[in-house]
Formats: structure tokens, C-alpha cells, sequence
């Protein structure tokens, strides 16, 4: 019939070669005879590598990166990112513990996070990293925790920002929240800190996360550089570090278009003088996760079923929302919309369908496509489930239904 792709086909880099989608330069289906089970995720190193030089053409230099590691903690995505990025920021104590394990200096790891224990702040100032100070009384234990190892924590104040970052898929400043201390406290937080034991960087002030309007982050950045200008008038020492958080969406969805990233780049080169003039001493940084992790990723199950139920055609895999929530519209959607599948060992079909991609589990949230239209599928073939390379396997219930874990591979 037809040899159109299906309609919502993905932004993705990744090649097709003999109606096969390959990753990491091997077709599909081999590499999961390798892996040696359905379901898996596999990530692309030549990807992830490509995505982080792309980024850095376009922002100008001086500015460093740090990839932050809740968007994908795998021990080997993590060293790999390790060597192409200038810091790692992590979010709890088992990520720092992988961090440390890469060559990245401790002084460019940052420990962010509401509600850090004694022994995670313990760990945290003996290996030498930075601490994002989400309160007042972690400021407290820090320095009292400090004066009892002998160590002098390096620590930053993570801000609660005066602003929004605007149509971002999830706000994270602004308001009350559980981040940060609220701007107009910083000032008092400042002058207290001069009285301990503490080694002050500077500044983190993350807005937001999932935006694909430059506008909105452009914004943001700007309103968060003057934020920190203002608030270095009262700050114990130099400000040496000015995290101004990152944001960077990717497109899941059908209509949404990459975010233009030359004109965010274009508009910090414009502010680097200001900042330099203001704040001599500060390395300016830009954290990410999913921007640059999520599109060198997919989600790869096996058909064990087909059924047809009035009419609609329903394939059945052995991967599901335990494998992968976001997918499945669970993971902070507010209207469920599919995420880009294919069938991967048919990707140039000749004859299309429109089907329901399902999982095993017991409940009608595992979906994993709604009435898609893609290649014609039968038992045995390949779901893929393309942007899955940040927040799929460890932002999943994997233990609901205690069906087996997914594999995850670095290819
Ligand atoms: C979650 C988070 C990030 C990463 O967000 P992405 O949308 O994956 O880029 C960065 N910094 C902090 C503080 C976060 O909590």
C-alpha cells in the first residue's frame, strides 16, 4: 500500500538501514539478541556525544555545563557524560556516590535537594563538594557538621526565585515551593553565613524544567542574573559560581518543534560582559538533564500478543508503565498524549495501521500508544519508544505488578 512513515514520527537522529532502526551502528534486532531480553532501554554514546557538542557550538564560551544526573543515573550514561561535560550535579547521596566514581573534579559536583540527612550532608562535605543549601537550617548543620569533621563545606544558596520561568512543562521556582530559600530571605541567610564556618561559591536559581520556548528561558536567565547580581551586595566573599539552572525541553509530542538554542546562546553572549563587570570571579554555569540525555534514548519492548476488540487492534507487549510512566502519560502530563513508537524492525512500512500499544499489566493507565497509525505489526516485533533517554527506567514503578525489571544498555 502507502510507503509514507507514520505521522507522528520522532525528531530522531537515529539511523534506519534495511527497514531496521539501528543504535549505536547496530540494527535493532541484533542488538537485542544481545541484550538477550525484551524489554531494554538503550542509550547512544555517539548521540549523547553529538547532542553536547551541538549545545556548545551554540552558547559562547566561558560557559560551563553540568549534566544533571537525575534524568538518567546510569553508572555508564554518567562516565560517559563525565568526559564530554565540565560538572555533574546530582540529588541525593547515591547519585553523588556515582559521580564521584567519574573523573570529574569534586569541586565541579553539586549536591542539590530539599531535606538532606546529617550523613548525606557528612559525605558531601568530605568529598569536597558543593553543597546547594536548600534552607536556612541546612545552612545550620552544614557548618556545625563541618567544624566537627574539620572540613570547611563549600556551599551555594540555592534561591527560590522572585520569578516564574514561563510555560515550562514543570515550574520549580517562584511562589512557595519546597526548593531553595525565598529571595527576599537570602539577604538575612547571607549575613548569618558570614558568621560561620562555611566556604561560600555563589548561587543556584533554578526555574524550571521542559520549556521549548527560548523566549520564556531567555527570560528566565536574564532575570536570574540580575536576581544574583542583587543579591551578591550582602554575600560573605566573591561569588565564584552562578548556577542559573537550565530548562531545556525536548519535543515529545505531535506539533511541538525543538527549542531554538542559538538564540538562547546569542543572548547570553549579550549578558556575559554585565556579569563580568558585576561579578568578576564567577564561572557562570547552566545545568541539564533531559535536553541532553532524552533524545539519545529509547524504550525497546517485543509484541506477545495482537488482539482486535470491536474493532480496534490492540498490541500487547512485555514492556509497560513500570518500565516506563512517562510514556504512558503518568509522570506529570496533564492530558495524555503519545510519545513518538514505531514498529523498529519495520520502520519504512508498506502497509500501515492504526493501533493501541499495550503492556501486561492489570490496569487500563498501561498504554503505551492510543490509536496510533504505524507499520503493520505482528508477534515477536519490536515497540520502540523513541525520546526515552531521561526520565524512563528510574522514574517508573518498576515494582507494581512485580513483573521483571528492563535491561538498560549503553551502546
Ligand atoms: C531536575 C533538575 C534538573 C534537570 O532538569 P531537566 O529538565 O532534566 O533538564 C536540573 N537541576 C535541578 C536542580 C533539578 O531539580
Amino acid at each position: 500500500m502507502t510507503t509514507t512513515k507514520p505521522v507522528h514520527f520522532p525528531p530522531s537522529a537515529f539511523q534506519i538501514k534495511n527497514d531496521c532502526l539501528e543504535v549505536g551502528g547496530l540494527p535493532l534486532t541484533r542488538l537485542a539478541c544481545r541484550v538477550g531480553k525484551t524489554p531494554f532501554f538503550a542509550y547512544d554514546r555517539a548521540l549523547l556525544t553529538a547532542r553536547v557538542r551541538h549545545l556548545r557550538e551554540n552558547l559562547p564560551d566561558g560557559i560551563h555545563v553540568h549534566y544533571a544526573m537525575k534524568a538518567n543515573p546510569m553508572p555508564a550514561v554518567v562516565q560517559h557524560m563525565a568526559t564530554l561535560v565540565d560538572g555533574l550535579d546530582v540529588a541525593s547521596s547515591g547519585e553523588m556516590q556515582v559521580a564521584l566514581d567519574t573523573m570529574t573534579p569534586a569541586e565541579n559536583i553539586s549536591f542539590a535537594g530539599p531535606g538532606k540527612t546529617d550523613s548525606e550532608l557528612a559525605s558531601a562535605i568530605a568529598a569536597g563538594i558543593v553543597i546547594n543549601l536548600e534552607s536556612e537550617r541546612e545552612m545550620e548543620s552544614a557548618a556545625r557538621i563541618g567544624l566537627s569533621l574539620g572540613y570547611r563545606p563549600k556551599v551555594a544558596v540555592r534561591v527560590n526565585p522572585d520569578f516564574e520561568l514561563k510555560s515550562s512543562g514543570m515550574k520549580m521556582g517562584g511562589g512557595p515551593k519546597q526548593f531553595g530559600v525565598d529571595a527576599e530571605r537570602v539577604p538575612a541567610m547571607l549575613k548569618r553565613m558570614a558568621q560561620l564556618p562555611l566556604d561560600f561559591m555563589g548561587f543556584h536559581i533554578f526555574s524550571g524544567s521542559q520549556n521549548l520556548k527560548a523566549e520564556s528561558i531567555i527570560e528566565a536567565q536574564e532575570k536570574s542574573v540580575e536576581l544574583a547580581i542583587r543579591l551578591a551586595q550582602d554575600a560573605p566573599g566573591a561569588v565564584r559560581l552562578l548556577n542559573i539552572g537550565g530548562g531545556f525541553g525536548i519535543p515529545y509530542f505531535p506539533g511541538e518543534a525543538p527549542l531554538d538554542i542559538s538564540l538562547i546562546g546569542e543572548r547570553l553572549a549579550d549578558q556575559l560582559p554585565r556579569i563580568k563587570k558585576a561579578l568578576p570571579e564567577a564561572q557562570l554555569v547552566i545545568e541539564l538533564g533531559r535536553y541532553l540525555t532524552g533524545e539519545a534514548g529509547i524504550y525497546v519492548c517485543r509484541i506477545v500478543d495482537r488482539k482486535i476488540s470491536r474493532g480496534q487492534v490492540f498490541l500487547v507487549t512485555d514492556g509497560g508503565l513500570h518500565h516506563h510512566l512517562a510514556a504512558s502519560g503518568n509522570f506529570g502530563q496533564v492530558i495524555r498524549k503519545n510519545y513518538p513508537v514505531a514498529i523498529g524492525n519495520r520502520m519504512n512500512a508498506d502497509e500501515l495501521e492504526t493501533v493501541s500499544v499495550v503492556g501486561p499489566l492489570c490496569t487500563p493507565l498501561d498504554l503505551l500508544a492510543d490509536r496510533m497509525e504505524m507499520s503493520k505489526a505482528d508477534v515477536g516485533d519490536l515497540v520502540v519508544i523513541f525520546q526515552s533517554g531521561a526520565y524512563g527506567k528510574t522514574a517508573s514503578p518498576a515494582a507494581f505488578l512485580s513483573h521483571p525489571a528492563a535491561a538498560e544498555v549503553l551502546v
